[in-house]
């Protein structure tokens, strides 16, 4: 026998029996995207290098450290996307959507980013992003956190917390950029290596640090929101005063940041402290720079990204209604006639009701085994049909999870006896001629 071949570390498989909640919550994302005139834009999982190094930034982990790039066969260094904000932008750009206009965009699918593997941290993990482009007022950051908001209470999870922040403007940045340097400074012989080397490079960065000891002076450092322009300060109190209109609840973290020249203003985060370490279930922010930064004309922009695997642990872990999507009906069926009335059957049946599964028993067996596998699919009805019942144009049905004995249908009648049992309506008789 020759080696398995194994999946990549952080990379993972979804099973069938774990399509239900994914299949629910794309499902959910689409309408509640939909209800706020968002709609669909999807990229390719591959971009030239210089994309993601333009638009995530140089001075990231991400670009640092955990882009999958490679050299395609033409010699061109590519990478796999590590998000979906930079296609997104570079699309909107090359179609000549953004120009001029107000877009309200959605996408969504896998990223790639090589990070260690822990729960919730995966080197392919998926996405669902929202955008809005051409709207520099603080009613879209209102209506984008609402939005997300109205995904959590539709997909039934609860207990986030919201936390925002405010930017300012590159200029204002610039200010604040001199003080946290100054007080960065003062401790810099207690800072972890990498931010030690930020803050030349990027001194926000530093604020955004996982290491324990350098959070610890990042709590005492100097705030953005005490450097913010006047126009900056008159956007954050009008995103506050939206927020608590709608009666969304969120705190104010002035050391939340995106380390970013091009991000502007509002920046926001969803966390949980259900989920371990891995707290951030969504982050987003305002980026009225980004799309001047990858050659377009200066366009401002504002989107989130939500960590599909965290929001779909948390509607495990909090038991989110999910709709199962378990055959209905499991068909039974044995002898040389029933086995074709019985495609003939089902297919009417599923004329009738496109939405009905039904599981068609393929491969043969006896009534015992048959049974077993109905079983086993989930199915709630198991419908059963030998050459005795094709003979007399009749099919039993037989409940699986204990709702009555199994009785004997006519088949002009099984629609009709069917339709109640599966809260689906009948409009005509079943009628098979062969
Ligand atoms: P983190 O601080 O957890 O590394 P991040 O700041 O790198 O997150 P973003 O780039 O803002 O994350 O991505 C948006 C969302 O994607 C995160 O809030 C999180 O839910 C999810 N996410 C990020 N990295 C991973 C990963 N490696 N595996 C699974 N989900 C992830
Ligand atoms: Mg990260």
């Amino acid at each position: 026998m020759s080696q398995k071949i194994q999946s990549i570390r952080g990379m993972n498989d979804l099973l069938p029996q774990d399509a239900d909640v994914w299949q629910h919550l794309q499902a959910i994302a689409a309408e509640v995207f939909a209800a706020y005139g968002y709609r669909e834009l999807r990229v390719p999982v591959v971009e030239r290098t210089d994309l993601f190094k333009r638009a995530v930034g140089e001075v990231t982990d991400v670009v640092e450290k955990e882009m999958y790039t490679f050299e395609d066969r033409g010699g061109e260094s590519l990478s796999l996307r590590p998000e979906l904000t930079a296609g997104i932008v570079r699309a909107g750009i090359e179609h000549g959507l953004l120009y001029n206009q107000q877009q309200r965009v959605w996408s969504s699918g896998p990223v790639f980013r090589y990070e260690r593997p822990q729960a919730g941290r995966y080197r392919q993990f998926h996405q669902l992003d929202v955008e809005a482009f051409g709207l520099p007022g603080p009613d879209v950051d209102i209506e984008i956190i609402a939005l997300a908001a109205r995904l959590w209470q539709r997909l039934g999870v609860s207990g986030f917390r919201l936390q925002i922040n405010s930017l300012g403007t590159p200029e204002s940045r610039l200010r604040y950029r001199a003080a946290l340097t100054d007080y960065l400074r003062s401790h810099e012989a207690a800072l972890d290596d990498d931010s030690q080397r930020r803050l030349a490079s990027n001194p926000l960065r530093v604020l955004d640090s996982k290491v324990p000891a350098t959070r610890e002076i990042v709590t005492h450092a100097p705030s953005l929101l005490d450097h913010l322009d006047a126009e900056s300060a008159e956007h954050f109190i009008a995103l506050r005063r939206g927020l608590d209109l709608l009666g969304i609840g969120y705190q104010v973290n002035p050391r939340l940041v995106r380390g970013l020249d091009y991000y502007t203003r509002t920046v926001f985060e969803w966390t949980t402290d259900q989920l371990g370490a891995q707290d951030a279930v969504c982050a987003g922010g305002r980026y009225d720079g980004l799309v001047a930064h990858l050659g377009g004309a200066s366009t401002p922009g504002i989107g989130f990204a939500i960590g599909m695997e965290r929001l779909i642990a948390l509607m495990n872990l909090q038991q989110a209604p999910v709709p199962a999507h378990a055959p209905q009906i499991y068909f039974c069926r044995f002898g040389l006639q029933a086995e074709t009335a019985a495609v003939a059957l089902a297919e009417q049946l599923r004329d009738e009701w496109p939405a009905l599964r039904l599981v068609l028993n393929a491969g043969g067996g006896k009534l015992g085994a048959q049974l077993k596998r109905a079983d086993a699919s989930g199915a709630r009805f198991a419908l059963i049909l030998g050459d005795d019942e094709a003979a007399q144009r009749t099919v039993q049905v037989k409940s699986l999870r204990g709702e009555g004995e199994p009785v004997s249908i006519g088949w002009p009648d099984l629609l009709q006896h069917l339709a109640p049992r599966l809260g689906l309506s009948a409009t005509v008789p079943i009628d098979i001629t062969e």
